[in-house]
């Protein structure tokens, strides 16, 4: 019986998913309807070979597509989860693309990038063969609570027949599947840009896991991330076996040093720090994988922003820079508003990181913006802040208590007020930086689109 509904659900999938491609409904909606017919549909599939899934807080995204392009040019197929949702649904949408009707996934690997919350609903249905765990940290407090619950939410459900991939420099996600499973670590070693106390807003982690005395670190490199180590009772995390080391901030490359005799230069993307753990962690991954190292230097020679979560476009003479910041994600915002500080010239900001959906959603939780370090913001070379959305006001109050110069903001609850009033006074000296949340995409495509058009018309002008 249960054959015969996984064979139904499978049919049923492939149907929704044909139909409602062209509507941009086939990323969820067929493992919506599968798991309706056949509950246990994923614990059904046949799966490949190898089996990686990507989890934690931040770099989720980044590092599976980072995964799958090398992979792909080590000449495997790999099928991943990267146009839909990372919950179940999601992931039984892009397996039912890729199978026969027995439910056997055709291609070698599968990347499945995965929501921390969901692993009870995904790991007991099947074992992947690797985890990595790129970091946990508070985020979307509403949903996620705080970084603990999410670290017993994935390790309640971790087998020991899996690897964990997991940050060597991260003292939470870096405690997943002790005693239970193997764990190979990767960690980025001292930068010059490291620091000997936490500087920013929120750190995660200042009691230590075992004993609970105050825990010290040797360095921080952001948040919690460093090297925490335990006076007291002598807590530290694992060696680790990939090693991210001379990380050059002005050209933006680093070395990985393995274990096995691995060494490596590999470019990173400018002003993305995070890009060198995922990069360091992708590597880990891909030589469990059995990569080459020359396929892995190869392939990460030509990776750029190709996610559209950094972009770096010209309008006529105006710059406009613009990158993804996630909404209630204190850590993910200081670090996007930290490349400000090493960005030269005059420039202009615009802030849509507040649910831009807030009136559908209706619910957000501000509390996040408290966590932010917006002091990139109180720089000179900041001259005009622009915010958009329903709750600008409140990002302005946070602003304004955290000291940022009032007289540079300007508040728009309406977006399309806000794109035109950005375009009639954009200053072709100065860059205009753009922080978006995931729903505003739209948004920065019509500030695109009129700094297209301004474009235009100025050229005819000049002509
Ligand atoms: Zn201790």
């Amino acid at each position: 019986m249960g054959k015969l509904r996984f064979l139904i659900s499978i049919i049923v999938g492939k149907i929704v998913y044909a139909i409602g491609k062209p509507f941009g409904k086939s990323t969820n909606l067929p493992g919506i309807i599968m798991l309706k017919i056949c509950p246990d549909a994923l614990a059904r599939f046949k799966m490949p070979e190898k089996t990686v899934c990507v989890t934690g807080t931040n770099g989720k995204t980044g590092t599976s597509n980072l995964l799958t392009h090398i992979i792909r040019s080590s000449g495997k197929t790999v099928l991943n989860n990267s146009k839909g949702s990372n919950m179940a649904p999601g992931l039984v949408s892009a397996l039912v693309t890729d199978s026969d009707f027995s439910g056997k996934i055709k291609s070698d690997v599968a990347v499945l990038e995965v929501d921390e919350r969901s692993s009870q609903f995904i790991y007991t249905r099947f074992t992947p063969d690797i985890i990595l765990c790129t970091n946990l940290f508070r985020d979307s407090i509403m949903r996620n609570g705080h970084s603990e619950f999410i670290f017993d939410k994935i390790n309640d459900y971790l087998s020991k027949d899996t690897t964990l991939v997991l940050n060597g420099n991260d003292g939470i996600s870096g405690l997943l599947g002790e005693n239970v499973c193997e764990r190979v670590f990767f960690s980025v070693e001292r930068t010059e840009r490291s620091t000997e106390k936490c500087e920013d807003t929120v750190c995660d982690l200042i009691a230590c896991p075992k004993c609970h005395k105050k825990l010290d670190y040797e360095y921080y490199h952001y948040n919690h991330i460093g090297r925490p180590v335990c006076k007291e009772c002598g807590f530290a995390l694992p060696e680790s076996s990939f090693t991210a080391t001379d990380v050059d901030f002005e050209n933006g490359t680093f070395r990985v040093i393995g274990k096995n005799g691995e060494n490596m230069i590999l470019p990173f993307q400018k002003g993305n720090f995070f890009n060198v753990f995922n990069i360091t962690g992708a590597v880990a991954v891909c030589r469990l994988l059995g990569v080459s190292e020359e396929v892995i230097a190869g392939s990460t020679q030509d990776l750029s922003s190709k996610t559209g979560r950094f972009d770096d476009e010209k309008f006529g003479g105006a710059e406009i820079i613009s990158m993804l910041s996630k909404n209630q994600n204190p850590i993910s915002c200081s670090q996007s508003l930290k490349y400000l500080d090493g960005a030269d010239g005059e420039k202009d900001v615009v802030l849509l990181i507040t649910d831009s959906n807030d009136a559908v959603h209706g619910h957000e939780d501000i509390s996040w913006l408290y966590d932010t370090d917006f002091s990139p913001l109180k720089s000179e070379s900041v001259k005009n802040i622009y915010i958009g959305g329903s709750r600008c006001y409140d990002t302005a109050a946070c602003l304004e208590i955290k000291g940022v110069d009032v007289n540079k903001l300007k508040l728009f609850t309406d977006y399309s007020h806000l794109c035109r009033d950005l375009c009639e006074n954009v200053s072709e000296n100065r860059k205009t930086v753009v922080y978006f949340e995931l729903y505003a995409t739209r948004i920065v495509k019509m500030i695109k689109e009129n700094m297209t058009e301004r474009a235009v018309k100025i050229g005819e002008n000049r002509n």
